[in-house]
């Protein structure tokens, strides 16, 4: 069966913050994506890595889409693993379609820094 996705709307919140409408904290950019804190970290340091260009998730990105993001999201998390930040390990994260746990329809991968010992929060 083919994926039919609902078209990509404008309006959401992370189309918001790379118009500059709504405030984010930006760690890294680069011309084809942007990388800023998450809101409502589940570990200290979550990320979100999104391209900067229209795509509702995995399932709409072009190749380029994804390998932009996958480019800026393997230089963030061999980053947190160097010093200073020293993480012990990077679990990655990503959702799509509601059913799929996605919650915000423009394309991110989450990136979570971990502690030896530590457990995501909810
Ligand atoms: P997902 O679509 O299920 O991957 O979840 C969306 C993620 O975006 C959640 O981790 C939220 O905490 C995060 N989020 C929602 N709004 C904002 C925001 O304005 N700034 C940063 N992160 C956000």
């Amino acid at each position: 069966m083919d994926y039919n996705p609902e078209p990509y709307d404008d309006d959401n919140i992370f189309a918001k913050i790379l118009r500059e409408e709504i405030p984010a904290f930006r760690v890294y950019e680069d011309a084809d994506t942007v990388c800023f804190m998450d809101i409502m970290p589940r570990v200290d340091g979550h990320m979100l890595v999104i391209p900067k260009t229209p795509c509702r998730n995995v399932l709409d990105a072009s190749p380029e889409q994804l390998a932009a993001c996958m480019k800026t999201v393997q230089k963030i998390s061999r980053a947190l693993m160097g010093a200073p930040y020293g993480a012990d390990g990077i679990t990655l994260q990503q959702f799509n379609e509601g059913d799929g746990g996605q919650e915000v329809f423009h394309l991110h991968f989450h990136i979570l820094p971990r502690r030896a010992g530590d457990s995501l929060r909810p």
